[in-house]
């Protein structure tokens, strides 16, 4: 797949279509950056002129004397259309379509971008757009942009959704000194969409991370793929906007109300390994980190400061980042007390007070690197008149050269750190004003050591009764049902999910029958398709004496029907009567991106409140699994505190990987949730349970 992009970022020749020489066209601005930029054949393509720049310009592509690599299309949508067939005719398999006026433009432009899909697909032409910026790569020597300005070479692959975010990034990133080694606005993303990049970028041996911003991926599923394999390699660090929820959806489970579609984008970049950025600055700080410097073997953090403020605020991000304060070693301690006046702290934060010359502030940075307790250095400093920027700077860079560890620096300081900026981008070492940010920085590096460490498998198959799976959905369809309640536990079973025992009665002879190996006392709950909630209208009674289980069963179906003449109502269902233990949710939800989504937390009636939840993309490995019942916040509950016994937490593991493969293998369902799923030390199985299915399906 690496190679299938390498005529489209590494193009031979280009011809720009729509090119033109009236300043403040977008044909102008294209045409001038690529004539400027690309050393290869460029053409003009416009029957209005005969040369442009001082390169020959045609009317017609097909007039074009020689191959072409690379086609930029930025010409009226309606136009489009046929000038790609025309590429394809000629066999050109790279096209980037500037034009807008496609399917962001209303019902026309879809179906204009629906005619390029197809003309693409059928000359297997790689299309990237329409509606874009273009793209930039360095290594070729090409912008293929109408952006003012370029980009600078570089470690960093760049992918935006938006090209305005794309324009101010360059002209940012120009100014900042951020370099690229491709720079790609994907525009509407019609053929070409954030995947194929990654797969191309994760082979090229320029691009050392992938910082994208994207406004949702195309197929969530093959993204969870391809950015699983490449952040096995580089990092992608991506920023995703809309967060918020876009009005709430209409669902009839707690998994479905809590499960909106950040949450699914939350868990599959976990899952792939994506680093989430949570703003622009974070974006570009974490790719430049990661282009620039090693990951840290840990996540214990060394600082070095010439005032107590800034050490203080260095302190709280390490917490609030997650890392760990690092604690010395007792050479590092000793030397540090021998090196520095009484009177500084030679503790971590080391702060080497306010009087403190260049040479102690080499002293204890020397030190600080070299303590094999400190996986990264934070490097702070006050103005003061005694020392200047560029010798800190100077500083860093030595103990950058000395030590495979990670460096950031905090110069609180405005003009008078300006001299220091060309040293530290020699370093590769950020600066910030900000203390926190300088911390940030370093958790970038620590996030992806996480990721590269974190064991990676592939999901497991349980052997599992599919027909007898299959049997209970048919029933359903049978009966012309979508909503589905207790009666269909027998699907849970199928998947080797452990179920309390109990049956359906719908007559006292019946509930007799059920009470006969169920004990002395047992439960009994209202089966209906129509009810969401048993218990909110009286449809569970728990621990009812077995002899006045018939009388009590009668009791609620009576109650029942006078409340609810309209609800049909299937029977009651006998239900061993169970000891208290953790009740626990499994869920699972569609989402329209990724997939089957599942969802665990802590169950009972207060899922929502509580909203101890976490959700993973199926299927699950095991791993995966093992990781979504360790997230909640109450799983030390599960494992066990003060004394209490903890639960079965690799049963509960092995629910949700065959929940996550029941809902792999069966699309028709919509959403299921099990709540509350019963656990004990030895055990877990599930006492109630709501699934939705497709009415096609
Ligand atoms: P619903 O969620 O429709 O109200 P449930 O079947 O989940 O109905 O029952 C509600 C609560 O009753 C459960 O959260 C649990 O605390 C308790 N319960 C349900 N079934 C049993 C059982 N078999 N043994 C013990 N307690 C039960
Ligand atoms: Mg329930």
């Amino acid at each position: 797949m690496a190679d299938e992009l390498e005529g489209l970022l590494f193009p031979g020749s280009v011809a720009v279509v729509g090119a033109s020489s009236a300043p403040g066209k977008i044909g102008h601005a294209l045409f001038s950056n690529v004539a400027q930029s690309f050393s290869g054949p460029v053409f003009a393509v416009n029957p209005g002129y005969r040369e442009l720049r001082g390169r020959p310009c045609v009317p017609e592509i097909s007039d074009i004397p020689e191959p072409v690599d690379l086609a930029v299309i930025v010409i009226p949508a309606a136009m489009v259309p046929g000038v790609l067939e025309e590429c394809g005719q000629l066999g050109i398999k790279n096209a980037i379509v500037i034009s807008g006026g496609f399917k962001e433009a209303g019902c026309e432009g879809a179906q204009l971008e629906a005619k390029l899909v197809e003309i693409a697909g059928r000359h297997s032409i790689n299309l990237l757009g329409p509606n874009c910026l273009g793209l930039i790569s360095t290594q070729a020597g090409l912008n293929a942009t109408f952006a003012p300005g370029g980009a600078r070479p570089g470690e960093i692959a760049f992918l935006s959704q938006s090209g305005a975010f794309c324009t101010a990034v360059l002209d940012w990133a120009w100014k900042a000194q951020l370099g690229f080694s491709h720079f790609i606005s994907l525009g509407n993303k019609a053929v070409l969409s954030e995947e194929d990049f990654l797969e191309a970028f994760v082979h090229d041996p320029r691009t050392k991370v992938v910082a994208a911003y994207l406004e949702g991926v195309k197929d969530g599923q093959r993204f969870l793929r391809t950015a699983r394999e490449v952040t096995a390699f580089k990092p992608v660090v991506v920023i995703k906007s809309g967060r918020a929820e876009a009005g709430a959806r209409a669902v009839s489970s707690h998994t479905g109300s809590l499960a909106g579609s950040d949450r699914a984008y939350e868990a599959a970049f976990r899952q792939a390994g994506v680093i989430r950025a949570r703003n622009v600055e974070e974006l570009f700080d974490f790719a430049y980190m990661l282009a620039r410097q090693a990951v840290p073997k840990g996540k214990r953090v060394g600082i070095v400061t010439n005032a107590g403020g800034p050490g203080v605020m260095a302190t709280d991000a390490v917490e609030m980042e997650g890392l760990e304060v690092a604690r010395f070693t007792e050479n590092t301690a000793r030397a540090l007390a021998e090196g520095m006046p009484p009177a500084a702290s030679i503790y971590n934060p080391v702060d080497i007070l306010g009087d403190a010359r260049a040479g102690r502030y080499r002293e204890a940075v020397r030190l600080v690197t070299a303590d094999p307790n400190v996986d990264m250095v934070v490097a702070l400093s006050a103005p003061v008149a005694i020392l200047t920027y560029a010798e800190l700077a100077a500083i860093l860079a030595e103990a950058r050269r000395e030590h495979e560890k990670p460096v950031a620096c905090s110069f609180m300081v405005g003009e008078l750190g300006e001299e220091a900026e060309s040293i530290l981008r020699e370093a590769g070492i950020p600066s910030a004003f900000d203390p926190a940010r300088a911390v940030r920085a370093v958790s970038g590096l620590v996030r992806y050591a996480d990721i590269r460490r974190a064991p990676r498998q592939e999901p497991g198959e349980y052997p599992v009764d599919r027909e007898r799976a299959a049997a209970v959905l048919a029933e359903a369809k049978r009966r012309d049902r979508v909503r589905l309640g207790v009666e269909a536990m027998g699907l849970l079973e199928a998947y080797g999910i452990a179920t309390a025992r109990g049956a359906l009665a719908r007559s006292p002879e019946e509930v007799e029958r059920a009470l006969l190996d169920l004990g002395e006392s047992v439960v009994l709950k209202l089966v209906s398709p129509d009810m969401s909630h048993k218990s909110d209208v009286g449809g569970v009674r728990v621990g009812v004496p077995a002899d006045k289980a018939a009388e009590e069963a009668w009791h609620m179906l009576n109650m029942a029907q006078a409340r609810f003449p309209e609800m049909p109502i299937d029977g009651i269902l006998v239900q061993e009567h169970l000891s208290p233990g953790v009740e626990v949710i499994v869920g699972m939800v569609r989402d329209p991106t990724f997939g089957p989504l599942v969802m665990f937390g802590l169950g009972g009636v207060h899922v929502e409140v509580m909203g101890d939840v976490a959700f993973a993309v199926a299927p699950l490995s095991r791993v995966e699994a093992e990781r979504l019942v360790r997230s909640i916040r109450a799983y030390p509950v599960l494992r066990g505190v003060r004394g209490q016994p903890g639960i079965d937490v690799d049963g509960l593991v092995e629910v949700l990987e065959r929940l996550s493969q029941a809902a792999v293998e069966f699309p028709e369902l919509l959403e299921l949730e099990a709540n509350p799923i019963m656990c004990y030390p030895h055990r877990v199985l599930a006492v109630d349970l709501r699934l939705t299915v497709s009415g096609e399906g």
